[in-house]
């Protein structure tokens, strides 16, 4: 499908995210934490968006301000419904609250995001009255709890049981069940097998995929893992210090990278294949500089090995460098001589 036949689902315009830090005694200056920094990017209906960077990058953040848990200091989030745009921030707790329904978020740690004092019957039927589509004690809600959970691989017979009775992965079922049972469109999935065993991380990769086809739904997942987002992602977002340096198709950003801090992060992924194994590890030499105070220029010059002197002054717009290929770098791999 070419980039202008498909529909965007959300329009994303220059978001800041910036969350003030405690003033002390010897700082007396209002400082930010500029988790966002100004991203700009549209979601396609229908797409799996992987968004990749270490941790501290500002992804968690990102899912969370679009959905309006934070809502953003700056810029626009707009929803594509019935042919509308809805400006999210702009929205009422009522309208939102409606919206929620459609725009949903499943956890890293499906543990701590359910209440141990409720049966996966309450965890799950919750959501549906609470939005209306179904009322309490009505005879087929019991009935649509125990499909959902059978669809979402959890045998119905376990309705009754408490999270503390579950697996790891049979949590992360429940928490995929109580999104997908609202029938959303838009779901961010943070980190939503990170704390899974590799065996059983393949197992929900494969729910979500099969439950996206068959609901047609668009997702948002953040994860650290590059082999995690190559396997499910239809394009991705590489981030760092809060803004988006490369965004493009899978392949293509795997096959023709062009920001040298993906390379570096793809460089890193463990592999199996012999020619790959030859290749060069690139080393991300210190930490992520403090987003309170990044670096002039361009973020990543303090660790990039192909930094020159513009780098360090002049900050390089995320451009369009073909097919959709978006990169930030005066100096993008492939592309110049350096
Ligand atoms: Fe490296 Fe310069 Fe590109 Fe930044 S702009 S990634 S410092 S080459």
């Amino acid at each position: 499908m070419q980039e202008n036949e498909k529909k965007v689902l959300l329009r994303i315009e220059d978001v800041k995210q910036y969350f003030p830090v405690k003033k002390t005694r010897f700082r007396e200056k209002q400082r930010y934490v500029k988790a966002n920094d100004g991203i700009s990017m549209d979601i396609y209906e229908g797409e799996t968006f992987g968004l990749v960077g270490e941790s501290g990058c500002g992804k968690s953040t990102f899912g969370r301000t679009i959905l309006q848990l934070y809502p953003q200091t700056h810029g626009a989030i707009r929803y594509q419904k019935d042919g509308e745009w809805i400006d999210l921030k702009a929205q009422d707790k009522e309208s939102m609250r409606n919206l929620r329904r459609e725009l949903q978020i499943i956890f890293q740690d499906p543990y701590s995001s359910l209440n141990p004092r409720m049966t996966v019957g309450q965890i799950i039927g919750e959501g549906l009255v609470s939005h209306g589509l179904f009322k309490r004690g009505d005879a087929g809600l019991k009935d649509y709890i125990v499909e959902i959970m059978e669809e979402c691989g959890l045998p119905g017979y376990l309705f009754g049981r408490y999270p503390h009775q579950f697996s790891g992965g049979q949590r992360q079922r429940i928490g995929i069940a109580r999104s997908l049972a609202l029938h959303p469109r838009f779901v961010v999935c943070d980190e939503a097998v990170s704390a899974l065993d590799v065996s059983i991380q393949s197992q929900i990769l494969n729910l979500l995929r099969d439950l996206k086809e068959k609901e047609n739904l668009t997702y948002l997942f953040i994860t650290h893992d590059l082999s995690v987002v190559k396997y499910i992602s239809d394009r991705i977002g590489v981030m760092y210090l809060g803004n988006m340096v490369e965004v493009s198709e899978t392949e293509e950003l795997f096959k023709n990278t062009m920001h040298p801090y993906t390379e570096a992060l793809l460089s890193a992924i463990p592999t199996t294949d012999a020619d790959d194994r030859k290749k060069e590890r690139i080393l991300l030499e210190g930490d992520i500089p403090s987003p309170v105070n990044p670096p002039s220029g361009c973020k990543f010059h303090t660790r990039c090995r192909y930094c020159q002197e513009i780098c360090r002054q002049q900050t390089p717009e995320l451009k369009d460098v073909g097919n959709g290929h978006r990169v930030a770098c005066h100096f993008p791999l492939g592309k110049t001589e350096k």
